[in-house]
């Protein structure tokens, strides 16, 4: 279904679903984030995967092939590091950590929340490698000790199949608001809101998801579209409220 243009929308939509007032931009949902959709870390070749041996994945391609954070999170960790020349260390919502390694030039620094998607990094060959690449490696809590899990089903169970295509498989992309709605704790309007979009402004999107039916002016859906929440975690958005089609624009289904 398309929905068709929007002139005259924002009143019916008003009276169908009337917007809570004065709702505070707010915190991260309060039970913890399932898996996150991930975004592609970079563009490249997988020349090793995960071993016994080899506790990680690695990437590789030219020389400055840009690194971007598999999910949003706080960076935990951005400089020198043994073996690696330099490291990056994300901490995720959903309690994994993401550590990129051998970069030629990092962008993040401690303490930076970082959205899923965002450049943190160029590719290089620092410390123990023998040609540029990306080390992804993914641990389960901030450990530095504990061995890491595999990255390849770690991504796969988040929407990414390596080798990716960064904003393309497993990518973000932006949808735009036609009016201002509230984003939910959950794909239904009985769900707390969250967060608000407001008209014109455009969001970072990860993924769509079947939810509570939305009408306007005839047209009825039933896509919700999941955002990442400056605080941490996503909320939901009826489609009905983006510009585009009915899917908002975003194209991957939230898994
Ligand atoms: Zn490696």
């Amino acid at each position: 279904m398309r929905l068709h243009p929007r002139a005259g929308l924002v009143t019916a939509a008003a009276v169908l679903l009337p917007l809570a007032a004065a709702v505070p931009a707010v915190a991260a949902p309060s039970t913890a984030a399932a898996a996150y959709a991930a975004s592609c870390p970079a563009a490249g070749v997988v020349t090793q995967g995960y071993s016994s041996g080899h506790d990680g994945v690695d990437i590789a391609n030219a020389q400055g092939t840009p690194i971007y954070a598999v999910g949003a999170g706080e960076v935990i960790a951005s400089g020198p590091a043994s073996g690696y020349g330099q490291w990056i260390r994300i901490l995720h919502d959903d309690g994994t950590v993401t550590e990129y390694g051998h970069m030629y030039q990092r962008d993040v620094a401690v303490g930076q929340y970082v959205q899923a998607g965002q450049r943190i990094a160029l590719m290089g060959s620092e410390g123990e490698s023998t040609g540029t690449h990306l080390h992804l490696r993914v641990r389960v809590g901030t450990s530095t000790t504990v061995r890491g899990i595999d990255p390849v089903p770690y991504l796969r169970d988040r929407g990414v199949n390596l080798p990716c295509t960064p904003g393309g498989n497993g990518g973000q992309t932006t949808v735009t608001a036609w009016a201002e709605a509230n984003v939910r704790s959950c794909a239904a309007t009985n769900c707390g809101a969250v967060s608000k979009v407001y008209p014109n402004e455009s969001y970072p999107a990860n993924c769509w998801t079947t939810g509570q039916l939305v009408s306007a002016e005839g047209y009825t859906n039933d896509k919700w579209i999941e955002l990442p929440l400056r605080a941490g975690g996503v909320g939901y958005v009826s489609a009905i409220y983006l510009k585009g089609d009915d899917k908002g624009n975003v194209s991957r289904e939230c898994r």
